[in-house]
């Protein structure tokens, strides 16, 4: 394995928060095309003193915030150099489905262009997510009416305290909204591998509305899959922050559930107000009407296209993305009795 020091983080976290952590842990080997050497990795670390202080396996960094120095070690599969992980054909084969077996750092997005190519249906709503399968197994990831636990068959895991091996069925990784069994024992499981689900026939699922929308306004009547992944493509960057330019975590907070009577009255005060079956509430919409939309707090700032999306207007801490969060946080208690939650991981 490879182990650096006082590592520098800005190029390991999307928001590109400058902080550094006390080790960084690099498993070299592609989990799938050179798994013997990924393994010996493995055992290497298991056999090492990693435990003795604050660890956490990350991904690409795409949902992390880093308020400090990190004082512990993060491990990371893959070299310092990124060359890729490996999918393959492998596995069965039936009359509904193809599986395909991939390695926890394949990229999301990379690996719904290769479902693409292959005419392996189901993912293209998934595109043009950052970060990789494993980390987005752990967030149960989703977007525009899809998410992961909707093609997941199983996850390969290994076992940091016990440094057994185990694999799980959909039902065991007991999935829910950004979450999952991964997330709730965090810092127990190292995902390595990911057997994926995905359809022989194409059945587009085009619910979202703006999806819909989208295709209405392009008199696309039946998509191909392709098209499907272009336009969510198109319609993702079009709100969201380019990556390269600004830093962000995506959407900083999770969509709200509030009880049925709240959700009633709120709809009865502002009829215009988004609301989702199960009482679920669009966050976006209750921060952008408490006025935050557009505006910067320090160097932190929210996205004018996204009110969802918290980003990095140039040099902002950690501190300042949190200080940001709990005054949006305090606003939208006030004005709509709505408590938020962050999807990103407060570090
Ligand atoms: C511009 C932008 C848009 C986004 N849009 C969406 C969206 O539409 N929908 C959505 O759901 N999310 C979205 N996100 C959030 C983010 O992309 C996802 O949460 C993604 O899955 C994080 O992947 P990562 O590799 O960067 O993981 P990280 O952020 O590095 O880690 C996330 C979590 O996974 C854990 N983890 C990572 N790898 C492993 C592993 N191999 N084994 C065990 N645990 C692991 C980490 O400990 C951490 O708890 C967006 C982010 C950005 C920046």
């Amino acid at each position: 394995m490879e182990i650096y020091d006082n590592y520098s983080l800005k190029g390991l976290n999307t928001f590109g928060i400058d902080v550094r952590a006390r080790r960084v842990i690099f498993l070299r080997g592609s989990t799938l095309d050179e798994p013997f050497r990924f393994m010996y990795d493995v055992e290497e670390l298991l056999k090492s003193d990693f435990r003795q202080a604050p660890y956490m396996v990350i991904g690409e960094g795409s949902n992390l915030v880093f308020t400090k120095d990190y004082e512990g070690t993060l491990i990371k599969i893959g070299e310092a150099v990124f060359h890729g992980d490996g999918s393959s054909r492998r596995g069965d084969n039936d009359v509904h489905y193809r599986y395909l077996t991939v390695g926890a750092r394949m990229l999301t997005d990379e690996m719904v262009r290769i479902s693409v190519g292959y005419k392996y249906y189901g993912m293209e709503n998934l595109s043009a997510i950052p970060g990789n399968i494993g980390a987005a197994v752990v967030q149960n990831v989703g977007a525009y009416g899809v998410e992961m636990k909707d093609i997941v068959e199983t996850v390969d895991a290994i076992d940091l305290m016990s440094g057994g091996q185990r694999s799980f069925t959909a039902e065991e990784c007991a999935f829910g909204y950004r979450t999952s069994l991964f997330k709730q024992q965090a810092g127990r499981w190292l995902i390595w591998r990911v057997k994926l689900r995905l359809n022989k026939e194409f059945r587009p699922i085009l619910t979202y509305k703006a999806l819909a929308d989208e295709l209405q306004r392009r008199g696309i009547g039946e998509p191909t899959q392709q098209q499907v992944r272009d336009i969510v493509t198109e319609l993702r960057w079009s709100k969201l922050p380019r990556p390269e330019e600004y830093g962000s975590a995506g959407s900083f907070f999770k969509n709200p559930v509030v009880d049925e009577v709240l959700a009633t009255n709120l709809k009865k005060e502002y009829p215009d107000m988004p609301l989702y079956p199960g009482n679920k509430l669009s966050a976006g919409w209750l921060i952008d009407r408490a006025g935050w939309k557009g505006r910067t707090l320090g160097h932190a700032g929210v996205w004018p296209k996204q009110a969802l999306v918290l980003y990095n207007a140039g040099g902002c801490t950690g501190q300042e993305v949190v200080d940001l969060a709990q005054a949006i946080k305090k606003d939208v208690k006030q004005k709509f009795g709505v408590t938020l939650e962050p999807e990103a991981i407060i570090i």
